[in-house]
C-alpha cells in the first residue's frame, strides 16, 4: 500500500487544485506579504495569496478589476530619484545612513564596497548575497548592497525578495533602506506611505534576520529602517529612520498564520477553485465561501478590494465605514444593527454605544423639528 502524502506535500497539491490545473503560482513579493500585515485578520487574501493565485487576474474575472499598480511616469520618476541616490558609490545615501542611524565613523565618499552581486536565477542571486553580507560584515567597514536578494520561506515555499538597498555598518549591523518618491516635508511625509513603506522594510528585516540566524555569531538587523525620500518636492535627497519592531511582530505572526492556510483551505466546499478562466458567478461563490475581513484600507492594499467592498455594503457591513468606527460601535457590526439601536427599537439602552447612538438620534431630531419650526428663516 502507497504511504499517504507528507503534510506539506498535500497541502502543496491541494493549494495547486485551488488555483487551477497547470496555473503556475504567482510568487509572493514583499508588498503582497506586507499587505497581509495590513489586514491580519482577512483569512481570503491569506488563503489566495498562500495559493499564488493571481488576485488582479481574479479580480477581472469576478467583473470588479482592481484599477491597481503605479502609473509608468511614477515609475520611471522613482527610478531616476533612487539612482540619484545610488550614484557615485552610494555616497550620498552612506552619509544618509550614517547621519540618521551612526553605526561606525563616517563613510569617506569612495572607499566604501559596493559588491557585485549578479548571479544565475533567484536563487543563485540570494546565495550570493549571503556571502556578500557575511563578507561586508567581517570587512568592519562601510558597504552598500544595491538590490540584493532575500528568500524568505512562506508556508514551504521560497519567496524571494529585492530590497532597494541593503547597508552593512562597520559596527556589523545591518540596515534595511527604502527609497521612495514621494516627498518628505520638514522631515515628515504622508502617514499612509509612511506606513506602507515601514511594513514592507519589515518583512525585508525579517528575512535578513532569516539570513543573519544562518551565520555564526549571528550579525544584528537594525530595527529601524532608513526611509529615503526627495527633500520638499525637490531633487535632493533626505532621510529618516523608522522604527518598525510593530510591523516586524506583526508580519512575524501573519507569516505564522499563512502557514495555517490549510484550515481555511479545509473549511471550502468540494470542488472550490479560484482558477480564473472559470464563469463569474461560480469564482463569485468560491470567492464568497472564504470570510473575508473589508475595511477601506483594502483599498491601498489589495486587487480584490472593489468587489469585497461591494458585497460588504450589500451586507452593510460597519466595517465598509472604517475599523476606527467598527471598533467604537461594539457588538453592532451592521448599519441596520446601528440604525434600529440609534432608533430605540433594539439595542441595550445601558450599552454606551447604543446610549449615544440614541443621544445623537434625538439631537438630529431636535435640530430637524428646530429647522422646520423656523420655516425657511429670514430668505437671506
Ligand atoms: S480586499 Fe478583500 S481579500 Fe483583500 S484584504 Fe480586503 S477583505 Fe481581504
Amino acid at each position: 500500500m502507497p504511504a499517504p502524502p507528507k503534510r506539506g506535500t498535500a497541502l502543496r497539491h491541494q493549494l495547486a487544485e485551488l488555483r487551477g490545473p497547470d496555473v503556475p503560482p504567482r510568487p509572493l513579493d514583499a508588498r503582497a506579504l506586507a499587505a497581509l500585515a495590513a489586514n491580519p485578520g482577512c483569512g481570503r487574501r491569506a488563503l489566495l495569496d498562500g495559493a499564488g493565485v493571481d488576485k488582479a487576474a481574479l479580480a477581472e474575472s469576478l467583473g470588479s478589476p482592481s484599477g491597481f499598480g503605479q502609473s509608468q511616469f511614477a515609475f520611471m520618476r522613482g527610478n531616476a530619484f533612487e539612482a540619484r541616490v545610488k550614484a557615485d558609490g552610494g555616497a550620498e545615501l552612506l552619509r544618509l545612513t550614517h547621519g540618521r542611524l551612526g553605526g561606525g565613523p563616517e563613510p569617506v565618499p569612495g572607499e566604501s564596497a559596493v559588491p557585485d552581486l549578479s548571479a544565475a536565477g533567484p536563487e543563485g542571486r540570494a546565495a550570493r548575497t549571503a556571502l556578500a553580507l557575511r563578507e561586508a560584515t567581517e570587512s568592519g567597514g562601510w558597504t552598500l548592497l544595491d538590490h540584493p536578494m532575500l528568500a524568505l520561506d512562506v508556508a514551504g515555499t521560497p519567496a524571494f525578495l529585492e530590497p532597494d538597498a541593503v547597508v552593512v555598518h562597520p559596527d556589523g549591523r545591518w540596515t534595511v533602506v527604502e527609497i521612495k518618491s514621494f516627498p518628505m516635508i520638514d522631515g515628515s511625509a504622508d502617514a499612509a506611505k509612511v506606513g506602507a513603506a515601514a511594513r514592507q522594510a519589515a518583512v525585508y528585516a525579517l528575512a535578513l534576520e532569516r539570513v543573519a540566524a544562518r551565520m555564526e555569531d549571528p550579525p544584528r538587523v537594525r530595527h529601524h529602517v532608513l526611509l529615503v525620500c526627495p527633500k520638499d518636492f525637490s531633487n535632493f535627497a533626505t532621510a529618516s529612520a523608522v522604527d518598525v519592531r510593530k510591523q516586524l511582530s506583526v508580519t512575524r505572526r501573519q507569516l505564522e498564520r499563512l502557514t495555517r492556510v490549510e484550515d481555511i483551505a479545509a473549511g471550502l466546499p468540494e470542488g472550490t477553485t479560484f482558477d480564473v478562466r472559470r464563469p463569474a458567478a461560480e469564482l463569485t461563490a468560491a470567492v464568497e465561501a472564504v470570510p473575508a475581513s473589508y475595511a477601506p484600507e483594502c483599498l491601498a492594499a489589495c486587487e480584490l478590494a472593489f468587489h469585497c467592498r461591494d458585497r460588504a455594503r450589500d451586507e452593510g457591513e460597519v466595517t465598509s465605514l472604517g475599523r476606527s468606527i467598527r471598533g467604537e460601535l461594539g457588538g453592532l457590526t451592521t448599519i441596520g444593527e446601528i440604525l434600529s439601536a440609534a432608533l430605540g427599537t433594539s439595542g441595550d439602552p445601558d450599552d454606551p454605544a447604543v446610549a449615544t447612538l440614541r443621544r445623537a438620534a434625538g439631537l438630529r431630531a431636535e435640530a430637524l423639528a428646530g429647522a422646520g419650526a423656523s420655516g425657511g428663516g429670514s430668505g437671506c
